[in-house]
């Protein structure tokens, strides 16, 4: 008898925990964006590349913010986040900022990752535009395992998830081309983004 009812109320627990997270998750209104600057607010682990003369978690800081302005005042509703993932985040685009470092300068560039198939449309409408304007090298998607498995890419429930690589911020030429640009940068990603929403905004120029 007492088993029977500790069973039963073990039972009810579950059903009624089960229930309640359904709600909850139902609750929670996704955004349409979610702007991520890697490794920001990090203060071990992977904390960013550093270049000669730049920090990485800057420039993603820089980007990420212009990006969430730009789209904030296209009127699409943006959440900004640095490198800790808030609890249920859910979205119809993820973007995560980084900028990559090579052992020997200048051997990288810009890439991209994804973590499956439903991103890659919208990793070759990105890659169009940003080659239209970088003058340097670009790998091919997910070329390393951060941008292969990237943790991020579980606690985001995205409809398409990119990593951005913008460039190589351990390469001289790059930075040079790269630092006086990087407003302009998050302007363009800020339209891609608009774009793969349905949104009409005017391309800006870099
Ligand atoms: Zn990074």
């Amino acid at each position: 008898m007492h088993t029977k009812n500790l069973a039963g109320v073990i039972f009810a627990v579950l059903i009624i925990s089960l229930v309640g997270f359904i709600l909850y998750w139902g609750s929670i209104k996704p955004v349409s964006v979610i702007v991520q600057a890697g490794h920001e607010e990090r203060v071990k682990g992977n904390t960013g590349a550093t270049g000669f003369h730049y920090k990485e978690t800057e420039w993603n800081t820089i980007v990420a913010d212009e990006v969430a302005k730009q789209l904030t005042e296209w009127n699409i509703d943006v959440k900004r986040i640095p490198a800790k993932v808030p609890k249920f985040s859910r979205t119809k685009i993820a973007v995560s900022i980084h900028f990559d470092s090579a052992k020997k300068p200048c051997r990288s560039g810009a890439s991209i990752g994804y973590p499956n198939k439903n991103s890659y449309d919208f990793a070759r409408r990105w890659e169009k535009l940003y080659r239209s304007h970088f003058p340097f090298g670009w790998h091919e998607d997910n070329f390393t395992k951060n941008l292969k498995n990237y943790y991020a890419y579980k606690k985001i429930d995205a409809e398409k998830f990119l990593i951005l690589e913008l460039g190589e911020i351990t390469c001289e030429k790059q930075t040079v081309w790269l630092q006086p640009r990087l407003k302009k940068i998050a302007h363009l990603l800020a339209y891609a983004i608009a774009s793969e929403l349905g949104k009409e905004v005017a391309k800006p120029k870099l």
